[in-house]
């Protein structure tokens, strides 16, 4: 927690370059009064944290939003999911599998691995930059009396997500939801003033943690990425050599259906059944702060 007598020394917007974030990104670039009125000047800075596995169209979003924004966005990266998940290991080297893949064990009990890929490739390589550009040393106690600010992009209706900093170095503060700004208002309001400009949502190619609309939108909008996910999808099973099968006790699957991903969508997409739909929000990287 950080004491009130404390001076803010840096502002920092977390940018996941999803729907939320974008338009943050947008409204503070602008100095929208609204932010104004809830004591929010124009950050210092925007980071994003690139885990390597993102569509091109996340990149090419991002090219386009740093052209948009009169203050810095950087690009952080811990390392890169493709290479550090084929070989089931984490940022550090472990061995261990941190993304949350589907499971069905031997004896048909269902799981879910925990998602802590957010943390090592978005959350963690965000923190450390914003605190060095905050003024802290590795391994030094923050200077006293000061800190810095991280701005997040949870939206009004997801208020239940927002959670304090555990770090008195920093604070976290959360725009949207102090201006009453919902998802589908950020929406909105793109659409209104960049009309016939896509806003994607973000998430890696091989994200489990997805929708079924949301992977028919990879598949609609970057067929090339959406075909990466399906034989990596294949991969997975295809071998209980492979280094991530190795790992688990059960049959990983990228599906919340627990079925092979091609098969699930093409099902999806021919019968236009319900779909599960088990995660409505994206990963901005605010998962673990
Ligand atoms: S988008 Fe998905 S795979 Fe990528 S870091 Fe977030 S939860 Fe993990």
């Amino acid at each position: 927690m950080v004491v009130e007598t404390s001076t803010v020394v840096y502002r920092a917007l977390s940018l996941g370059a999803g729907v939320q974030s974008s338009v943050l990104a947008l409204l503070l670039s602008r100095s929208d009064p609204r932010l104004a009125e809830h004591g929010y000047p124009k950050p210092d800075i925007a980071v994003f944290a690139d885990t390597g596995w993102e569509p091109d169209y996340v990149y090419r979003h991002l090219d386009w939003l740093e052209q948009q924004l009169d203050y810095p966005l950087i690009r952080v990266s811990s390392g890169d999911l493709k290479t550090n998940l084929r070989k089931a290991r984490t940022v550090s080297g472990h061995r261990f599998v941190d993304v949350p893949l589907f499971t069905v064990n031997e004896d048909g009990k269902k799981g879910m691995l925990r998602r802590q890929c957010t943390s090592h490739y978005k959350v963690r390589p965000i923190y450390r930059r914003i605190r060095a550009l905050a003024g802290g040393q590795r391994g030094r106690p923050f200077p006293t009396g000061r800190h810095a600010e991280m701005w997040l992009g949870i939206s009004w209706d997801e208020v239940e997500r927002i959670k304090p900093s555990r770090e008195r170095w920093v604070e976290h503060r959360w725009p949207l939801v102090d201006m009453r700004m919902t998802r589908q208002d950020c929406v909105e309001w793109f659409a209104a003033e960049y009309p016939g400009r896509v806003l994607p949502r973000s998430a890696c190619v091989i994200c489990p943690y997805r929708s079924d609309e949301h992977w028919l939108e990879l598949k609609k909008s970057e067929p090339e990425s959406y075909d990466e996910a399906v034989r990596f999808d294949r991969w997975l099973r295809h071998s209980t050599k492979n280094p991530v099968r190795k790992l688990l006790n059960g049959r990983p699957y990228l599906h919340a259906a627990r079925r092979p991903l091609a098969s699930a969508i093409a099902e999806r997409e021919t019968q236009g059944q319900n779909g599960i739909n088990p995660f409505n929000e994206e990963c901005e990287g605010h998962c673990g702060v």
